[in-house]
């Protein structure tokens, strides 16, 4: 497998999903076999036809590259999920110190662990990609794995759905 594609995060400038990625139409915490897939990338009411017919029995855009350029992994993360400790921060920043519930780190400083009875959240799941059939990540590779990111934390994806997100995940690399 030729090693010479970057990973998704050093892809460079003007990375995004790939065309066919756009087709595909999911829920996050759906089962594989409700996925479908639309006929035009561009054409959102265009006819949808199944992701999964049968057990072994995969649409061709299965085999498309995952993104543009092609990329030999990509780090799957849930952006609300990411942004879920900063939401957090903002929330209890104002309250009072008797409320919040500090730890002392190693190196003497102070961490707020938790406030008003609530466990201050972690950083959201991810999980890295790679390419397994192709020498790049399939949309075969990413809908596999990403079906398992949303096993992974459910209580955290019900939070994803509960906030009434669009069901559109992809890489949240900022860079
Ligand atoms: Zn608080």
């Amino acid at each position: 497998m030729p090693p010479n594609l970057p990973p998704f995060e050093e892809a460079g400038p003007g990375k995004r999903p790939s065309l066919d990625f756009y087709r595909l139409r999911w829920y996050i915490s759906g089962p594989r076999t409700g996925i479908n897939v639309l006929a035009s990338p561009t054409d959102s009411i265009s006819s949808q036809s199944p992701y999964q017919s049968a057990p072994d029995c995969f649409h061709p855009v299965s085999e498309s590259p995952v993104s543009y350029p092609a990329v030999s992994s990509i780090k799957v993360t849930v952006g609300p999920l990411e942004d879920w400790t900063d939401d957090w921060d903002d929330e209890h920043n104002g309250c009072h110190d008797d409320f919040k519930e500090l730890v002392t780190l190693a190196d003497g400083t102070e961490q707020v662990v938790g406030c008003c009875g609530e466990a201050r959240p972690g950083p959201g799941p991810s999980l890295t990609v790679t390419a397994s059939s192709r020498p790049f990540v399939t949309i075969y590779d990413y809908v596999t794995y990403k079906s398992s990111l949303s096993d992974f934390e459910g209580s955290r994806t019900d939070r994803y759905e509960n906030e009434g997100k669009s069901t559109y995940l992809f890489n949240n690399n900022k860079g």
